[in-house]
């Protein structure tokens, strides 16, 4: 496995790899749900990228940012054991020049939910995840369900600015208890972590009531906030059932058509954590996921 630490390593190493190369951005910590995309973008391609960079510019929690895990010697010993090719792990002075001043803005996307919580987070994802394909010259690259409003700014992005690289998107990696693997999952306390299982149960619970033909949408949000509630730790920040398309609020029946989307913000303690289901819940597969939140040329 080659490291490059520098823009010129880079593109010294890239060209060893050829021409059907899989990326896949992480900014460390890493854990299954980092694994399961290496070990996608192996399949699909004859080499794999990944890069770690811990995008300053993307916090909007200095305490978060604080927070995250810094253990490069333990990710580049995770990513060896998958057989990652090259790994692109540069500082943030090397990807941000003291002049720099271009941002790339989704403008509705990236101020709702999510957006909308963390101001400025998703320009900062939309720049960093364009320099970093504009950098690496992948014919594919491999994002998570779980980041799904982000995955949505990525494909929007890729589609507008006509970036030549084939989005695919997995779904979401979760513990035997059903919670998403996270890196802020680490900063959870043992009940805490007890607590947080409840956001799979109320994800669990609004698609069991969609498969019993519950399309009020109302309904099916009354019913993510109720699962979530009986939990006493758990602060909901938003809990909606959207639309896929739009991330906009659905309101009324669901139409069969409609791709609908649960999605869940919340916080225990001092951890804030997200997730997200697609309903019907059969959706939730790799082919269903790349088909509808994919960009493919
Ligand atoms: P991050 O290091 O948090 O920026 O995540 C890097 C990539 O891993 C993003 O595309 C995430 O959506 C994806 N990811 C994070 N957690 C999971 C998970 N539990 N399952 C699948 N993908 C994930």
């Amino acid at each position: 496995m080659q490291i490059a630490r520098t823009i010129t390593e880079l593109h010294e190493f890239r060209p060893q790899l050829g021409c059907n190369v899989g990326l896949v951005p992480t900014m460390g910590g890493l854990h299954e749900g980092h694994l399961a995309l290496i070990r996608a973008a192996h399949e699909d391609n004859d080499a794999v990228l990944a890069t770690i960079f811990l995008n300053p510019r993307q916090f909007t929690d200095d305490k978060d940012f604080a927070a995250y895990p810094r253990d490069l010697e333990r990710d580049l010993t995770l990513l060896e054991d998958e057989a990652v090719d090259l790994v692109f792990t540069p500082k943030a002075n090397e990807i941000y020049s003291r002049d720099f001043q271009t941002e790339v803005n989704v403008t509705d996307l990236s101020h709702k939910w999510e957006g909308s919580a963390r101001p400025g987070h998703f320009q900062s994802v939309a720049t960093i995840v364009t320099i970093l394909l504009n950098l690496t010259q992948t014919q594919r690259a491999y994002f998570g369900q779980k980041d799904v409003q982000q995955v949505a700014v990525i494909r929007r992005l890729v589609q507008d600015l006509r970036i030549p690289v084939k989005t695919l998107v997995l779904p979401t990696v979760r513990a035997n208890d059903g919670l998403a693997h996270s890196t802020r999952n680490d900063h959870l306390n043992e009940d805490e972590r007890i607590a947080a299982t409840g956001i799979f149960r109320a994800l669990r619970k609004v698609s069991s009531d969609y498969d019993t033909n519950i399309r009020d949408a109302s309904s099916l949000r009354e019913s993510l906030w109720d699962s979530l509630r009986e939990n006493r730790s758990i602060r909901v920040d938003y809990a909606e059932i959207v639309d896929l398309e739009n991330f906009c609020r659905i309101q009324g029946e669901l139409a069969n058509t409609d791709t609908a989307l649960a999605i869940v913000a919340i916080r225990i303690g001092d951890v804030r954590l997200i997730d997200n289901m697609l309903l019907p819940s059969y959706r939730n597969n790799r082919s269903d996921l790349s088909a509808l939140l994919g960009v493919s040329l």
